[in-house]
């Protein structure tokens, strides 16, 4: 098995809908605090307390419970190294990964040297606590649970993630939330977390803040447990555009308000759309849906890619057979699209 990360090809043109990004863009007051720069604040290393004080706040947490990362695909890898470096009583290391799951967990604990165990959701995607809990063992050092999760769109139950973290106290239980701006729930402030030291919140500002291409994300913890994954990151590794980018995006509330709408839109056009063309999908906590359109999926993304509609073919996932993922945006956007999947998917009947 290997555990690489497929890079999507990058469309020349038309509705790019197949990487769950933000297609509205980032809060213009973003390019605006770009363009605050000046020639030496690019020359100096940065300064992150503007950034990280603005994280907390938006979390409503302290700021030693903040670690920024290069995008919390740097977070991911940071976390999978730290647990790395405590093996096992006999020197292996586990990391258990939810499939189908974000590649980029399985890769990062493959990469970090640990043993990557897969735990597959059960029928219909429902999450697996009690085949998680079975896997545990005492090499266990990290866990990835994604809430909600890519590619479902579905929330990982509280209890089931908290019996998880009981469970292996000597394992990062790695909750991934890159979607829960769209959820709303979030495991942030849960005074659950209290006892539980093991418990870390990944977030990305890449998907409801639009900030992709500038890579920033954090992760939410307790002090103890973000020194043990700060250290094996570089000392600046989030450059010093991100840095003034972040405050900024937090800061326009009515951007981000805005985009959840127009998404909570987007999502219930595509369920009608499904339902009235009798295409199984799964109602999504996230800012994408996933549809069962068809033993031909590869075929359709194909003609919906030559209409200018972009969508990520995902029949290849654990459970995911016949299935895209498609980008739940802009309202207009997803008007297309969904006549661009009318039009595919009636011209095959
Ligand atoms: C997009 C995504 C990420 C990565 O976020 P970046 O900040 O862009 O690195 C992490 N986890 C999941 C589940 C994602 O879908």
């Amino acid at each position: 098995m290997s555990h690489l990360y497929e890079k999507a090809v990058t469309p020349s043109s038309g509705l790019r809908l197949h990487l769950n990004e933000n297609t509205g863009g980032c809060s213009p007051a973003v390019l605006d605090a770009l363009r605050t720069l000046t020639t030496e604040s690019v020359s100096f290393y940065p300064d992150y307390s503007d950034a990280i004080a603005a994280v907390a706040e938006r979390f409503g947490t302290d700021a030693s419970h903040v670690l920024l990362t290069n995008g919390l695909d740097e977070g991911i890898l940071a976390a999978s190294l730290a647990a790395a470096r405590a093996s096992g009583p006999a020197g292996v290391v586990e990391a258990i990964v939810v499939v189908p799951a974000f590649d980029m967990q399985a890769a990062c604990a493959d990469a970090a040297g640990a043993r990557v165990v897969q735990v597959p959701l059960r029928t219909d995607f429902e999450f697996p606590t009690g085949e998680v809990l079975e896997a545990i063992t005492p090499d266990t050092r990290i866990i990835f649970i994604t809430s909600p999760h890519n590619p479902t769109g579905m929330l990982a139950p509280r209890a089931a993630i908290l019996e998880i973290a009981d469970a292996a106290p000597s394992a990062i239980v790695f909750v991934d939330e890159a979607y829960a701006d769209f959820s709303g729930v979030t495991l942030i402030g849960d005074p659950a977390l209290a006892g539980r030291p093991n418990i870390v919140v990944g977030r990305t500002f890449a998907k409801a803040y639009g900030l992709a291409a500038l890579r920033c994300g954090a992760l939410i913890a307790g002090p103890d447990v973000l020194a043990a994954i700060g250290r094996v990151l570089p000392p600046y590794s989030i450059n010093v555009a991100a840095a003034v980018a972040l405050p900024a995006a937090l800061r326009d509330r009515g951007h981000y308000e805005r985009y959840l709408s127009e998404v909570a839109q987007s999502k219930a056009l595509l369920y009608s759309l499904f339902d009235r063309l009798g295409v199984t999908y799964w109602r999504s906590d996230a800012n994408f849906v996933l549809a069962r359109v068809g033993a031909d999926s590869a075929r359709i993304c194909r003609d919906l890619a030559e209409r200018g509609v972009h969508v990520r073919d995902r029949s290849n996932m654990h459970g995911c057979q016949g299935c895209v993922r498609i980008t739940a945006g802009v309202v207009e956007h997803t008007r297309q699209c969904a006549e661009a999947i009318e039009e595919v998917l009636c011209a095959a009947r």
